[in-house]
């Protein structure tokens, strides 16, 4: 899977974020970005994409028995999302870090610096995704962007 050694001999890790439909047109782009400077990741790809039901619902199918699952599949669909391939050591942690917990409601109280705080509505409309592991990572970025090989230029981007 796309790994790479950095200099120091730490493995740096790729992981997937996205800027939900709520995220996107709300305006929080740049705000989110910002975030993601300053803690310490690099862009490898974006790409902007309006995902339909049948894609949501493959991007999402380990939830597909769960009773919120076709109201998230409105949702995801409700208009375009910003997909981005994240990259830093610890990249898939840090980025859940980052984002905070799943219910921007609670996130708004127990982690008020985290991006879902920051942006996010309810359990359902929080504004931001992240991988949930590695294994996740390398599904999720071969979902959208195909194979990407390990030494490809960061700053590299998709349709943007
Ligand atoms: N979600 C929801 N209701 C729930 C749990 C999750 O609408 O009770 C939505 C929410 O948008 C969440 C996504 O489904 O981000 C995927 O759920 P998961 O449990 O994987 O949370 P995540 O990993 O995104 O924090």
């Amino acid at each position: 899977f796309p790994v790479r050694s950095s200099s120091d001999g730490s493995t740096e890790e790729k992981t997937l974020a996205i800027i939900k439909p709520d995220g996107l047109l709300g305006n929080y782009t740049e705000r989110i970005k910002n975030v993601i400077m300053d803690s310490g990741f690099s862009i490898l790809r974006e790409t902007i994409t309006q995902l339909d039901e049948e894609r949501a619902s493959t991007f999402y199918a380990e939830h597909s028995s769960k009773s919120f699952f076709s109201s998230l599949i409105k949702y995801m669909t409700s208009g375009p999302v910003l997909v981005i391939v994240l990259q830093k050591k610890n990249a898939v942690a840090d980025w859940r870090t980052v984002i905070g917990p799943t219910d921007a409601v609670k996130a708004k109280v127990t982690h008020p610096n985290s991006i879902r705080a920051m942006c996010g509505l309810d359990l359902e409309k929080n504004c931001v995704h992240g991988s949930d592991s590695l294994q996740s990572a390398q599904r999720e970025i071969s979902f959208f962007f195909g194979e990407i090989s390990s030494g490809e230029l960061v700053g590299m981007h998709d349709e943007l």
